[in-house]
This record gives structure tokens, sequence and C-alpha cells, in this order.
């Protein structure tokens, strides 16, 4: 039985040795890739659905891999939560998503804010407030021209926590909104202490509108939720025209999706942007 298991245990090692090896890898490069600045964000425009004016951008990392190339978040702020590295990497993010949206106001481009994704790890730092605000003082930017998105599941996880730092947060006038709604399980009673400016509706909830019922029917329900917590309503992958419509008919009051602009580096933004006056 000993015997057994010893093979049973080198038997998993060797499984697991290619994918282990290959994880060690990959966070080595994602350790080097933070220091070396192979991190490069890309800004999705967001758009009033009444008025067709840009209301924001949303800041997205890409991991500009020598070998790989061009490697999607999704790929690695999983590893970089598990490893921790998700703490340089989003302050990077923050910082660098910050510089860009001031060299904007300073070039004359009426870019209204930048918003810039949190993950639970570094949200929950307990000095996380105090690194904001440093950061702001070291990039010039005005607090107003910075929103924050974390995820309804970080948001519910400690309810109590969440208040404190977002308290402290909004005092310093940066806009807090609330990622991926509709896909957590949501506290009423802590949802309204939350100090938010908005509700991004989870793009789940989009792709199959307006044809499926059951996703309109819970599109439509947040969309009044927010609006009777005197909350802006954005929805989240927004690819066709029918949906912006249906949105629109609904009273959501922002999109963004592919149906106005995929994710681009700033210099293409800025393009797009000069070229068409606004958007
Ligand atoms: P998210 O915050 O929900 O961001 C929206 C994602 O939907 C982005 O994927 C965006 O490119 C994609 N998207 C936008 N419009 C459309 C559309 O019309 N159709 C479809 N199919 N997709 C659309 P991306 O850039 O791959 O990012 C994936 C996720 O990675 C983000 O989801 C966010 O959770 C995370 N992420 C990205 N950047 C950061 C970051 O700087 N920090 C942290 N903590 N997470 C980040
Ligand atoms: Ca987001
Ligand atoms: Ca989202
Ligand atoms: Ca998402």
């Amino acid at each position: 039985a000993k015997e057994a298991g010893k093979n049973n245990c080198q038997f998993y090692a060797k499984g697991m040795s290619a994918s282990a090896v290959n994880y060690l890898l990959l966070e080595n490069d994602l350790r080097r890739a933070i220091e070396l600045e192979q991190l490069t964000l890309h800004y999705q425009p967001q758009f009033d659905l009444a008025s067709g004016c840009l209301t924001g951008v949303e800041a997205l990392v890409r991991w500009q891999h020598p070998e790989r190339g061009l490697v999607s978040p999704a790929h690695f702020i999983p590893l970089a939560e598990e490893t921790g590295l998700i703490v340089p990497l989003g302050e990077w993010v923050l910082r660098a998503a910050c510089v860009q949206q001031k060299q904007w106001i300073d070039a004359g481009l009426n870019v209204p804010r930048v918003a810039v994704n949190l993950s639970t790890r570094q949200f929950r730092q307990r000095d996380f407030p105090g690194k904001v605000a440093s950061v702001l003082r070291h990039s010039e930017l005005p607090a107003e021209y910075l929103e924050l998105e974390i995820t309804e599941s970080c948001a519910m996880e400690h309810a109590g926590e969440t208040i404190n730092q977002l308290n402290q947060l909004n005092q310093m006038g940066v806009q807090l909104s609330i990622d991926d709604f509709g896909t957590g399980y949501s506290s009423l009673a802590y949802l309204k202490r939350f100090p938010l400016a908005k509700l991004k509706i989870d793009s789940s909830f989009v792709f199959d509108l307006p044809l499926d019922q059951n996703d309109a029917a819970i599109a439509r329900s947040i969309i009044g939720l927010a609006h009777n917590m005197q909350l802006t309503v954005v929805a989240e992958g927004v690819e066709k025209v029918h949906q912006a419509e249906w949105l629109l008919a609904e009273g959501c009051d922002q999109a963004q999706g592919f149906l106005y602009a995929k994710p681009l580096p700033a210099d293409q933004f800025e393009s797009h942007f000069n070229r068409a006056g606004e958007f």
C-alpha cells in the first residue's frame, strides 16, 4: 500500500509537472512584465444612450508578451490574483490610467472620466484609499476624473469593510461603480449604504437582448433598481443596434460595447476621438 501511495504520488507529480512548470514560468514572466512595463492599457469608451455623448472610458489591461503576443487579462488576472502579483499590477494600472487621463485633460481632449478595475485583494488593502490619494497627487489628476469599479461579489463579500473603504474614496471625490452587476448576490440593505455613482449591468444579460425574456426582465429590474437608488446605470457588452435601442427605450443611461468601439490603445483612441470631433 505504501509503494502504491508513493507511485501515486510520483504519478501525480509527473502529471502536474507540465502545467505547474508552465504556471511558474508564466508567474515569473508576469513578475518581470510588471517591472519591464510590458503591460499596456486599452481604453473602451462609454456613451450616453440618449445624446450619444462620450461619458468616459474604461481602462483594460493588456500584456504584450515577447513570445506569446498580446495576452488577454482573462488569462493572467486569475494568476495575478492567486500569486498576489495583482497588487503591484493593479497599482501600475491605476497610475498609468491617471497619468493618461491627465494628459488628455492637458491636451484639451474632453474625456470626462477614466474607470479602473480593482481586484478584491487590491481593494481590501487597509491603506488602499491612501494609495489612491497618493496616485492622484503624483499624477496631478483631480479626483472627479477617476472612477473605480469593484465587482458585485467583491463588494458584498465583506460588506461592512466595503462601506468603510468606499466612504473614504467617496470623500476624496472619486466615483464608485459596481461592475458585473447581477452576477453576484446583492444585499439591497448594503447596496443602499454604499456611496455609489453607477451600476454596470453584466454583459451576460445584454448579449441576448431583447429576445430572451429572462434577460430582458433582469436588465429591466436592474435599470429600475439603479434609478430608484439615484444611480446611473450602464449596459456592458452592447454589440447590436437592437440592444442599444431596447436599452434606450427601457431608460438605461449609458452603454459600452463593440457596437461603438473595441478597447483601443491610447493613440488610436485619440485619433478616433479627434476625427469624429467627439466620437
Ligand atoms: P470587465 O471589467 O467586465 O470588462 C469588460 C470586458 O468585456 C473587457 O474584456 C472588454 O474588452 C469586453 N467587451 C467590451 N465590449 C464588449 C462587447 O461588445 N462584446 C464582448 N463580447 N466583449 C466586450 P477584457 O479587456 O478581456 O477584460 C476581461 C476582464 O479582465 C475584465 O472584465 C476585468 O474583470 C478584468 N480586467 C481587465 N483589466 C483589468 C485591470 O486593470 N485590473 C483588474 N483587476 N481586472 C482587469
Ligand atoms: Ca469593468
Ligand atoms: Ca463588467
Ligand atoms: Ca466581466
